[in-house]
């Protein structure tokens, strides 16, 4: 009998993978650290009010992916959802992202779209040539006003840093819209799975192929009872933090229930810097299609994550790129590993991107496999 495949963490990297390796008939174990499937996906009902909960923060599903969408539909209803941001600022609540609305509600304006792209490029700061800081790219892209109101205090409390720390990069393209579109989104699908997340990932490991084991901490020696191992567990965890941490922001949540509709919307954001969270999540408007009495709200506070924290957003700056290449030096020597995933990989991704990666590298390793090939350390480059 061929050992089988391990595959640490069963969030979507190793959810997808697992089940990709199954159905090409390959015996596969997950195991993963936590006592609950679907990573930081996980939904769960609060039991007393039944309003399904975005445990690890709002998730909302959008994709250009024709694939990926055909993909999670075949184990989910996808209901209809669009998400619709507000945000606080000054003791007003505007729509997000920055529209024609925002910019006449704000200017206590009335203009048309050209007249409003005019107004903005006036706005914009013309002694600042190519942009070097987040600060730069704002004030070049919307000027003073829009930059104090919606992006520095968001920014600061988000990163921990002045914006004029942050690479201008972060800020890519123009953050306004000169229409009244306030869908947060503009990709072709968007949507929110029925019966949340969490049970979407359990019928993706639904099959006589899997095994799952929860509440086991992968350890290197366990690699040796495997054929291979995908890992997607955190990069620098791998090596037992040897080189030192990969910086990350890591999320408090502090909850609260209330009779009623506290906010009106599922995410609203507070721009100021002296408000200490950044947003207010009330999860049951991420399902308009059930109908609750109570709800259950988080206070989302952003901060420098610890060793004993969850890892959320990598930060990659420069400092942070230097170890993660020594990191990456280190897992290109491993044997029988590769490297998956937001954590395995250091990167933001997003859903769909991480199905994506996930399809693509369970299927060249299946090929690998197949004509007994070694296996690469990463199949998408850090
Ligand atoms: C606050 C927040 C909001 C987000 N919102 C959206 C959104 O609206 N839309 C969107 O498309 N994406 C969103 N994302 C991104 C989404 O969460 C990721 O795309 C997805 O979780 C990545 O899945 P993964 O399997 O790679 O990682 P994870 O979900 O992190 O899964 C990794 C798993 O590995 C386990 N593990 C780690 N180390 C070990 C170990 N040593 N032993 C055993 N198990 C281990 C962990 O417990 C975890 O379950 C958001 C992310 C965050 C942080």
């Amino acid at each position: 009998m061929p050992k089988p495949v391990l595959i640490v963490g069963a969030g979507l990297s190793g959810a997808v993978i697992g089940r990709e390796l199954a159905e090409a008939g390959h015996v596969v174990h997950i195991i993963d650290r936590r006592s609950h499937i679907a990573g930081n996906c996980h939904t769960a009902r609060d039991e007393a009010s039944g309003v399904m909960v975005h445990v690890y923060g709002p998730h909302i599903f959008h994709t250009n992916d024709d694939e990926v969408w055909r993909y999670v539909n075949r184990h989910m209803t996808f209901m209809p959802y669009v998400n619709r941001v507000k945000t606080t600022s000054a003791g007003q609540v505007y729509s997000l992202p920055v529209n024609l609305h925002t910019i006449n509600q704000f200017f206590d304006r009335t203009f048309r779209p050209d007249e409003a792209r005019d107004f903005i490029q006036s706005q914009s700061d013309p002694s600042i040539g190519e942009p070097v800081t987040f600060e730069d790219q704002a004030l070049k892209f919307v000027g003073r006003e829009l930059y104090e109101a919606f992006f520095e205090g968001y920014t600061r409390k988000q990163w921990g840093c002045s914006p004029a720390d942050l690479p201008a990069s972060i800020l890519k393209r123009l953050p306004v819209r000169f229409s009244y579109d306030d869908n947060y989104f503009s990709h072709l699908y968007q949507g929110m799975p029925e019966h949340g997340y969490t049970e979407m990932v359990a019928r993706i490991l639904s099959h006589d192929n899997i095994s799952i084991e929860l509440e086991r901490n992968f350890v290197r020696s366990d690699a040796g009872d495997f054929s291979h191992v995908f890992y997607s567990g955190p990069l620098d965890g791998y090596f037992d933090y040897e080189l030192g941490r990969l910086g990350y922001r890591t999320l408090d949540f502090e909850e609260f229930q209330y009779d009623g509709d506290y906010q009106g919307c599922a995410v609203m954001n507070y721009a100021d810097a002296d408000v200490r969270y950044t947003r207010v999540t009330e999860h049951k408007h991420f399902s308009p299609w059930e109908s609750h009495e109570r709800s259950v709200c988080y206070r989302e506070y952003s901060r420098a994550c610890g060793p004993d924290d969850e890892p959320y957003y990598p930060i990659r700056l420069s400092g942070e790129q230097a170890l993660l290449a020594q990191y990456v030096a280190r897992a290109r020597f491993e044997q029988g590993v590769t490297f998956v995933g937001r954590l395995g990989t250091y990167r933001y991704l997003d859903m769909d991107v991480t199905i994506r990666e996930a399809l693509d590298t369970a299927r060249s390793c299946i090929r690998a496999f197949a004509d007994g090939l070694p296996l690469p350390a990463f199949n998408i480059e850090p």
